[in-house]
This record gives structure tokens, sequence and C-alpha cells, in this order.
């Protein structure tokens, strides 16, 4: 019974062993793991009781009339695929957009984002679109790879931590530990965070800047870097390009001038920047607070200007860490499940789409898809007809929920594969019952790029079955895809065509997995990268203009509101949400509102208030905390009944297309 496979949640990616849990056996750190050595948080440990949820989707369901029917499978893959089909030769196939899941395994996102490209299509795409799509796009330009540049374990080498907009101890809480147990060796800490998170608590520096004001303060603090003459020269020189370009930028933001926009005491400033630059190896780690901005992207690459001049790259213990949110967004990015890129970063465009066309023997497409983003719109205004949702709620989960209402309304075809009727689920045409993370095999990349096998535990209840056996029986209909036998053959295709893969196997990324690049020169894979040159030779550094948020306060809408999640739950908590212990601590939705703005508002702590946006409005309660500033309000979106993604608006990030969830100008009523 006991197997050894990979917590469901969070990018960290630890290794668990599953018991018999039905039977009151526990989930235990897998001790030997080079990412966790034997530590959980409480949604490994005690987070996996939604796998047994008598809610669990058993059977497929098909829409008849207002209301569901039970369906056999034979009747829901008919229907789905001749639904699918007839709408591709009616409208062409950009009228059908996908949504592929950082939930599922790199096979899973594999096989769906090569059915979307067979139909004809450039239209896949899925959550890390609103996460780490800016990673994406600003590492690889600046560093020529979109990805962490070390290894969890390697933290244990940096003299100093630099945490900006990430709440590291409840979202990727066994990294947060390790920086925790390190600072009792004598390590700096500096977080950049506008709340008093945990790390700020017990941080060296704690730069509480005002939200969205993040490239100012980055370029205020290579400022203070170039200013006192701390930058590494040598590595400057030999490594990177677009020096001057940089230089001439960041002389506008000296500590004074920055104070006015961040809020942030010059003194602070210069002693972070210091720090950063002469207490060395400097690790960055950063979360969605640097990401779910209009200017994710050049937040990003500010970021990487900050480690290149200081020449924190490609040395163990310094780099560059975005902490992925779900557990594979890094493995579903490198599949190619984002409407940009084909699997391993392959622009859609570029020749090189040819090796794939040759391997798959179809002409593919070369137009860039819709983003998740765009895809709603485009259902509103009649371009999508067809969405095909796997382990998606982007009824919960997307900015401008009333627009993705809309945009679902519109479709002639609705198809959701999960694991639990979700909101999205229920205004489904056709629902397909899905299998866990622990009633399947598969490999998930976790946050480090270390490629780790996922292996079954229990069995499916009903006749649920695992997402790639359904993509296999749905592509092969509506797409011509190759008919595959197993996971592991679809993995041995993903090692021929991702170059960063190829040295994988099943068998040798059992038991502790390896980080890619895996290849021949990199047999045992790769721990640290960029440490003699870039994959685009020189790094670039890139200058960033500070631009202000989207939204701004004004009169009416007086409070900034920032969304996030909190420790116990987990994205649109359709697993966390199921599992009683985490709901027992975390019932329902709440706002936190700074003591002095309650008591000004008459607000008392668990009162009900409403929150009003520009865009729309929720009913929540009121939780009153001294570790938010003054005009700030957090709210967490795990909540259904009180989806907090209504208050946010459509304004994207021009360069990955990601909505601004950390910037939204609200008002609360009493
Ligand atoms: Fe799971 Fe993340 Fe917690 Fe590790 S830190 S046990 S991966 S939720």
């Amino acid at each position: 019974m006991a197997a050894l496979t990979v917590c469901p949640y969070c990018g960290t990616g630890c290794q668990i062993i599953v018991n018999d849990l039905r039977n009151g056996e526990r989930v235990i750190g897998y001790s030997k793991s080079l990412v966790n050595e034997g530590k959980l948080c409480i949604k490994g440990s005690s987070g996996l009781s939604y796998n047994f949820s008598r809610e669990r989707l058993k059977y497929p369901f098909v829409k008849r009339g207002e209301g569901f029917v039970r369906a056999s499978w034979d009747s829901a893959i008919e229907e789905t695929s001749r639904r699918l089909t007839d709408i591709v030769n009616k409208y062409g196939p950009d009228s059908v957009a996908f949504l592929s899941s950082a939930k599922s395994t790199n096979e899973e996102n594999f096989l769906m984002q090569k059915i979307a490209r067979m139909t004809g299509t450039n239209n896949v795409d899925h959550c890390a679109r609103s996460c780490h799509s800016p990673t994406a796009l600003g590492l690889i330009t600046t560093l020529g790879a979109g990805a962490a540049t070390g290894s969890i374990k390697s933290l244990e080498d940096s003299r100093t931590f630099f945490v900006i907009g990430s709440n590291t101890t409840e979202q990727h809480p066994i990294i947060g530990t390790k920086i925790m147990n390190e600072l009792k060796r004598g390590k700096n800490l500096i977080v950049a965070d506008p709340r008093t998170t945990q790390l700020a608590e017990i941080a060296t520096i704690h730069l509480r800047f005002k939200p969205g004001t993040d490239t100012a303060l980055l370029n205020s603090l290579m400022f203070v870097i170039l200013k006192e003459h701390l930058e590494d020269e040598e590595f400057i020189k030999g490594r990177t390009q677009g020096f001057e370009e940089l230089e001439r930028e960041i002389e506008k933001y000296s500590p004074e001038i920055t104070e006015s926009i961040t809020g942030v005491k010059p003194d602070a400033i210069r002693e972070a920047a210091v720090m950063i630059a002469k207490e060395k190896p400097t690790s960055i780690l950063y979360a969605m607070g640097i990401t779910q901005h209009i200017h994710g992207t050049e937040n990003v690459m500010s970021v990487s200007n900050l480690s290149l001049i200081t020449g924190n790259v490609g040395v163990r213990g310094s780099g560059i860490f975005p902490l992925r949110g779900q557990n594979n967004v890094q493995g579903s990015s490198d599949m190619g499940a984002l409407s940009e890129w084909y699997p391993g970063y392959v622009p859609v465009d570029s020749p090189k789409v040819s090796d794939l066309e040759n391997v798959w023997k179809k002409d593919l497409p070369r137009k860039k898809g819709l983003t998740l983003s765009e895809m709603f719109d485009a259902a509103s205004d009649g371009k999508i007809r067809a969405m095909y949702v796997m382990g998606e709620n982007p009824l919960v989960t997307e900015a401008a929920v009333s627009d993705v209402e809309k945009g679902i309304d519109n479709l002639e075809l609705l198809v959701v594969q999960d694991i639990f009727m979700t909101l999205t689920a229920g205004v489904a045409d056709i629902v397909l019952p899905a299998a866990t993370s622990l009633e399947k095999e598969g490999t998930f990349t976790n946050t480090e790029r270390r490629i780790q096998k996922v292996n079954k535990v229990y069995d499916c209840p009903g006749e649920a079955m695992p997402d790639w056996w359904i993509l296999n029986e749905i592509g092969k209909r509506v797409a011509g895809t190759k008919d595959y036998s197993s996971p592991k053959e679809i993995f041995e295709e993903i090692c021929r065509v991702v170059p960063s893969y190829s040295g994988a196997t099943y068998e040798n990324i059992y038991p502790n997995g390896k980080q890619w690049p895996i290849d021949s020169a990199n047999p045992e894979g790769t721990e640290v990268l960029h440490g003699s040159t870039f994959p685009i030779g020189r790094a670039k550094l890139v200058p960033i203009a500070y631009g202000p948020p989207a939204e701004m306060v004004d009169a009416k809408y007086n409070f900034i509101m920032t969304t996030g999640r909190n420790y116990y739950h987990w994205h649109s908590g359709t697993m966390t949400r199921k599992t009683d212990i985490l709901q027992r601590e975390s019932p329902s939705s709440y706002a936190e509102i700074n003591v002095d703005d309650a008591k000004k508002l008459g607000i008392r702590n668990s009162q009900n208030i409403t929150i009003e946006s520009r865009h729309g409005s929720i009913e929540t309660k009121a939780i009153l905390t001294d570790k938010i500033p003054s005009g700030i309000i957090f709210v967490p979106f795990h909540f259904d009944e009180s989806r907090v993604n209504r208050l946010v608006g459509k304004s994207l990030d021009p360069l990955s297309k990601m909505p601004e969830y950390k910037v939204v100008a609200v008002r609360l009523v009493v």
C-alpha cells in the first residue's frame, strides 16, 4: 500500500510516503528527499483526505435540458469528440480553446497541448498565465531560461536572502522553514512586502513598500549599489550586455526620490542594497507579489538586473528563485501548455517548430494562440465556440469573473474534466470524472526544475479515470493523436522533443528526481544553472522605468486590495476545502483590515462587510490586524461563496497578459 510520491499542493514538490490513510495511517515526509528532507507542512501531512470525499465525481455526466444525466464512458467520449469535431469543422480550429492544468502531470499537459496543436490551434493555456507567465517570459529574455537558477538545498550556501513578494512561510512552508533555519546560523534576511509576514517579523530589514511599486524599489537598490561601487564589475563585463543603458535608467532612482513612490525610508533602501551586494552569495526569492501585476514581466526582469549586477547568478547559494504556485507550474510550462510556446519553450513562430512537425507528422499552427486571460472575451465575441477545461476552475480563479461568466454562457460546448463538481463543472455541458494524483502515475517538475516521479497509491472511485487516459481517448478521435498505452510512453516522447528532459527516464529520476537540464552533458541533472555561460551567451540587462499600477485610489475607492492565498487552502479550494482539518482551520472567506482603519470605519472583528471595486462587489468578514498597513486590505481567493476575483479588473501586463490581481482599488461598506 505505501507508495513514495509527490505532494499535490505547492510547487515545492515535497516527497511523501502515503500509507493507508482510510485506516488512520499517516502521510510521512520522505527523509531522503533532497527537496523536503522528511519535513511536511499541514497540507502535505494532513491535507489528502479529499481523495476519499463522498463528493468526488465518479461517473461521466452530460447536460440534458436543465440538469445532468449519468453517461457511460463510451457515450461521453463519443459525444465530446463529435461535438468538438463539428465545431472545428464549422468554425475552424481557432474556435476551440483548451485549458490545461498545473495540477496535472507533465504527461497530461503534454498530451493536452498536443491535441490542441494537432487540431490546428495554439489556443492552449493554463493557470501559469495567472501566476508565473511573467517569470517564463522575463527570465527567458534576460537569462535564456525561465526557471529557478539553483536548488532548494543550495539555499544553505546563501549568506543573504532577499524575499520580495512572497509570503514564503504560508505559501511554500518548507522553503520558508529552510530560510528560518538558516537565519539561526547567522544569515541575513531582507523582506520586501507591504504586509508584515512571518518572515518580515524576523527579517534583518523589512522594506514595507506600497503595492505596485516594485520596480522603483528594485531600481533604487541598484542605484545605491552603483553609487557605492558595489557592483560585480568582472561579472558585468564578462557575462552581461546592456549595462550602460541600465545605468542610465537607474540614475533616476535615488532613495530620496524613491521614498515618494514606495514609502520606504532612504536609509532602509541603502542598508538593504549594501547587504545584497556585500553579503554574498545572495539569493532572491519571489512569488506572485512580483508577477501578478500589469508590470509583472518588468518586475521579473528588474529582479534579474539586481542579481546580475551583483554577480549573484551561477554560483551555489546565489540566484533567482521564482517560487511556483501549484505543484506542476514549472512542468506544464516546460510542456508547452502556453499559447505562445511549443514544448521546450520553442516560440510558436520559430523555424524550430518543423522539428516537432517531423516527429508528429503534421503541419502545426504558427500563429500565437489566445491566452487564458483573453479566451473568455473571445467566447463572448463568438470567436471561441468550445472550451475544454482540465482541472481548472476559472469561474473562481480568473480576473473579471463577470466577464468569464458571460464568455462561458456564450459557448456552444463546455467540457470540464475534474475530480469534483466545481463551480465551472456545474455549468458545463459534459463533465468527465478524473483521477487525483494519488490515483495515477506520471511526473511533476517542481519549482527548482526537479522532475519527480508520481506514483499510484489508490484506485479511482467509481468510474473516474486518469486525465491522460481521457485525453488519449478524445485526442485520437478529434486530433488524430497517437494511441498511447501508458504515461511512460508519453514521457518517452517528451524526452525526445524537449532537449532539457532528454536524459531523463522513469527509472533514472526515481526516487530523488533530477533537475533539468538532464542530457548527455549532464546525465545527473543540473543543480545550478548559468555557471559559466547563459543559453543566450551573455545575460541581458534590461532598463526598466517605473510605471504605476493600473488602478489608483481616489476619493471613492480609497483602499488598495491585494489578493492571495492563506496557509490552509490552495488555489480555488477544490481540494483543501474538501479536507476536514484544513476546512476547520479556515472555514470561510475574510478580509484582513488594519486595526486603525477599522476603528475609523467602525468595523469590529468578524463583522460582515461589503467590499466594492469599480468592477463588482462581494460580502465577507473583517479580520482586524496590525500586520497590514493602513489603506491596504488583503483577501484570499479560495472561497467560491465570496469570489474575490469579481473585484479584479481586466488590466493585463501587455507582455505576458497577466492580470493585476495584486493592486485593486476598493471601498469598504459597513
Ligand atoms: Fe506540500 Fe508545499 Fe507543504 Fe511541501 S510545502 S508539504 S509541497 S504544500
